[in-house]
Parts: C-alpha cells; sequence; structure tokens
C-alpha cells in the first residue's frame, strides 16, 4: 500500500489523500482548498493526478474542506462511487450545491469588476475567470454517492475495505479505518478525518479508534489546548448579558453546518433557564436553514443530551424569538433594527457571505459583540479580528474595530492537543508511524514533540505530494 498527501499537507485546508493498493487508487477526501484566491484557484483547478484513474473516495465528513472539489473530480473524469455515511451525502448535496453558488457569484463579481477597470481604461487582464464548477457539475456528482452506515464493513476494491466511526466533529462525520490485503500481508489504517471533542452539543463523542499499523491524524490544534466544555454555557451567558446591557448586538460569524445548530440549542437553554433575556436571535443563512432540516432527519446521530431535550417536546433548533432568514431583503432589514439583538451568520471566517454585511454594519460600534465561534485560518478576515487589529478590511474598504471581539474556544469542532493524544492513547503501542495532517507547521511541530515523547512513535509531517509506502 501506498499513501500519497496530497492536502492538508502542513496546512489546513484541502484535505486528499491517495491510497494504492491492489493496482488500484482510492481517495481518502477530495477537499476544496481554500485560502488566498490566486493560489486557492491553481491548487484546486489542478487535481494532480489522473482523476479518470481513481477507483472509488471514500469521504469522512461533508465539510468542504473535505468534499468540495469532487464536482471538479468528476468533470475531470471520476466516474467510481464516493462512500459516505447518510447524513454526509445529505449535507453534501446542500453544501456542494451552495459550493457551486459562491463560486458562480464570485466569477461573476470579479468579471464585472474587471469589465469595470477596463472601461477606466485600467490594466485588468485579460482572462475572463470562470468558477471551478457549476451547479451543473454538482448534479452530476449527486448520482455516484452511496450511503454506507457508521461501522458497516464495505468492501471497496480486491482486497480493501473500510469501515467509519464516529467522530464528533459535525453531524454525519466519521473517522476510517482502511484495511488492505496484499501478498497475504495486511496494512490497518486509520484516518482521523476531523476529530471532534467529547461533549459537543448535540453530536455524540467521538469513538475510540481500532488497532492500527498506521495513523493519519488531524492536528488542527497541535499546540492548544480549549476551555473545558462544561463552562460554555455560562461564558456564552456572561457575554449575552453584557452586550444586551451595553444595547449592543452580538454578531455571530459562524458555519452554517454543526456550529449554528449548537449555538441555537445553547441559546434556547439559556433563555428557558432564564440566564439571558428572550431578545431576539437571527440565523441569516439559507444554507444554515436547509441543513438543520437535515439535522431534524437525523436524530438518530444525537448525544444523550438533545435526545432528553426532544423527549421533553422541546424543539431544539426553533423557539419563539428565533427567526430563520432566507431571502436577501429580510437580511438587511437587519441593519435598521434598534436594540439589542443576535445574528448568526456564515461563513465562520467572515471570508464570504452576509456576515461581511452584519461586520461592515457593526464592527465600528464598541457597545457591540463579535462573537468567534470556531478555528480562524491564517490571513482571513476572521483571523484579523481574532487578533483584534485596529482596522481590517471589509469590501476592501478599512474599518475601525471597535466592537468587543470574544471567542468561544468551547464550540470547537477539533480536538485540543490533550484530547488528541487521549483519543490515540488505546492505539499508540501498536503504531508504526504518526502523518500528522491539517495543521499549520508550528501547530504540527508542538504535537509531534508531545507525541514523540509520550508516546516514543515515529512522527511524520508530510508535504504536499510527499509519498509512503507502508
Ligand atoms: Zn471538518
Amino acid at each position: 500500500m501506498k499513501i500519497t498527501f496530497w492536502g492538508a499537507a502542513r496546512t489546513v485546508t484541502g484535505s486528499m489523500h491517495l491510497c494504492e493498493a491492489g493496482g488500484r487508487q482510492y481517495l481518502l477526501d477530495c477537499g476544496q482548498f481554500q485560502g488566498r484566491r490566486k493560489e486557492a484557484e491553481q491548487l484546486n483547478k489542478n487535481i494532480p493526478f489522473a482523476a479518470a484513474d481513481v477507483a472509488a473516495v471514500i469521504l469522512s465528513h461533508a465539510h468542504i474542506d473535505h468534499s468540495g472539489n469532487l464536482p471538479l473530480l468528476v468533470k475531470g473524469g471520476f466516474q467510481g462511487p464516493i462512500y459516505a455515511t447518510p447524513a454526509t451525502v445529505d449535507l453534501c448535496h446542500l453544501m456542494l450545491a451552495d459550493s457551486a453558488h459562491i463560486q458562480e457569484r464570485d466569477a461573476e463579481f470579479l468579471n464585472k469588476r474587471r469589465a469595470r477597470r477596463r472601461a477606466i481604461g485600467a490594466d485588468a487582464g485579460d482572462r475572463e475567470i470562470e468558477p471551478a464548477y457549476t451547479l451543473e457539475d454538482v448534479e452530476h456528482t449527486y448520482p455516484l454517492f452511496h450511503k454506507v452506515s457508521l461501522h458497516e464493513p464495505k468492501e471497496v476494491g480486491p482486497g480493501i475495505e473500510y469501515r467509519s466511526y464516529e467522530a464528533g466533529h459535525m453531524l454525519g462525520s466519521t473517522f476510517l479505518l482502511l484495511e488492505a490485503r496484499e501478498d497475504g500481508k495486511s496494512v490497518r489504517i486509520v484516518y482521523s478525518g476531523d476529530l471532534g471533542r467529547p461533549g459537543l452539543p448535540i453530536i455524540r463523542d467521538p469513538e475510540p479508534p481500532p488497532a492500527a499499523d498506521y495513523l493519519v491524524v488531524e492536528s488542527t490544534y497541535g499546540d492548544r489546548l480549549h476551555q473545558p466544555i462544561h463552562s460554555v454555557a455560562g461564558r456564552l451567558a456572561g457575554l449575552v448579558n453584557r452586550t444586551y446591557q451595553r444595547g449592543g448586538r452580538m454578531i455571530v460569524p459562524s458555519f452554517a453546518v454543526g456550529r449554528t445548530q449548537q449555538l441555537v440549542l445553547l441559546m434556547h437553554e439559556l433563555i428557558d433557564a432564564h440566564r439571558i433575556p428572550a431578545f431576539p436571535i437571527y440565523v441569516d443563512s439559507p444554507l444554515a436553514l436547509d441543513v438543520t432540516e437535515v439535522f431534524r432527519k437525523h436524530e438518530e446521530l444525537f448525544d444523550e443530551e438533545a435526545r432528553r431535550f426532544l423527549a421533553n417536546g422541546g424543539e431544539p433548533f426553533g423557539f419563539k424569538r428565533l427567526t430563520y432568514i432566507r431571502s436577501v431583503e429580510e437580511s438587511k432589514a437587519l441593519n435598521d433594527l434598534r436594540g439589542p439583538y443576535m445574528v448568526i451568520a456564515s461563513s465562520g471566517m467572515c471570508e464570504a457571505g452576509r456576515i461581511l454585511h452584519h461586520l461592515k454594519n457593526g464592527i465600528e460600534d464598541p457597545r457591540n459583540t463579535i462573537l468567534l465561534t470556531g478555528y480562524q485560518g491564517a490571513e482571513t478576515l476572521g483571523r484579523k479580528i481574532e487578533e483584534k487589529r485596529p482596522a481590517v478590511p471589509i469590501f476592501g474598504e478599512l474599518m475601525r474595530l471597535r466592537a468587543e471581539v470574544e471567542k468561544l474556544d468551547e464550540l470547537s469542532g477539533h480536538a485540543d492537543q490533550r484530547e488528541l493524544i487521549q483519543w490515540m492513547k488505546p492505539i499508540a503501542a501498536g503504531l508504526r508511524k504518526v502523518f500528522l495532517v491539517h495543521g499549520e507547521p508550528d501547530q504540527q511541530a508542538a504535537l509531534k514533540d508531545a507525541l514523540e515523547e509520550r508516546f516514543k512513535v515515529e512522527v511524520e509531517a508530510p508535504e504536499r505530494g510527499q509519498a509512503f509506502d507502508l
């Protein structure tokens, strides 16, 4: 068996790992690279291997940085099955369509800007920008999805099978055990996908991994320790009350899938318990609304607490003060609203989407609070806000950052260093090597040191394109 790391190599984006066994190629995840436009475009449009030669794709979960390049793979000639859990397949339908929509809109915006520049005689380049893929490409991808339940052994080719386990990262998320038998010997690889943390609202905790020879593990928070999860409700209540007393708004950039539903449930519980005032909350995202429907369809994946909430007649994702917003007009109308309210909108790293309008309108008002709920990639607007830079660019205009900035690390969908170590502890002694993926170099260096010291295991942080015989 051979593995080549084509994405999420010393970075957190574009997860894509190619495995070769028995003369066939299998892809673990097919994620979109997100980052600076030119670099991202380059990496996404040029898939570094022959898409038509890939026999099958196994998908760990639905996030775009793990699934977003599937339509490109199909466009490039891939015809095989895409295996994923039923919830992941349902979510991918929505998220890939949304991704195509964003890319079509971005291309349109850039071409218009180019035309304007050309009209005033400025150098604008002569290349018409095309979206990486369109809704039509996404529709060609749908029929290739195959639903495979958690724990169900699935033979994907001669002598190679996989099995998925709960990763506790988002609805439907899994980590994978891949087992290849060649020439009478077998190789077992565990691929963590994105690994969640125990105790997150709604979703279940990560399962312990099965024994393996090799571990490919994410390292997003390889050098960090999160706040304990039980403190999240109290901290959120404190922030809400403080902002409410100032008469400010809470502006919450959030990932439409997962984080938004968790926040909504937390707010619901806090209002029910009279720990915060029952003030208006808006989820300003058509995608979040659709995704919430998928959540409702997959109650079997909920944790004990969310099930209890349902059993007591609670409606976790809907309550009196909560409004889901679909139309652009309603979204714009929020800007003129007086008095405290909370608006949750994507994208989570503030790179695109409706959150930009809410930030533009609220970032200079010191009564407001910007609440970050997840990982902020290098160079993103979210990271600049997180670093509390005095001024940040929004729609090309520098704006003063005067709103309060807070982070709810507790809701992070990614395990911290201690949780990663705890998770792999049961299988560490049997591992021949650990490969770190999905992390920035300093996070990986810290995790490598910690793992080598703790488990005396060989740890590698592969570069993009680096291949290993296993
Ligand atoms: Zn993810």
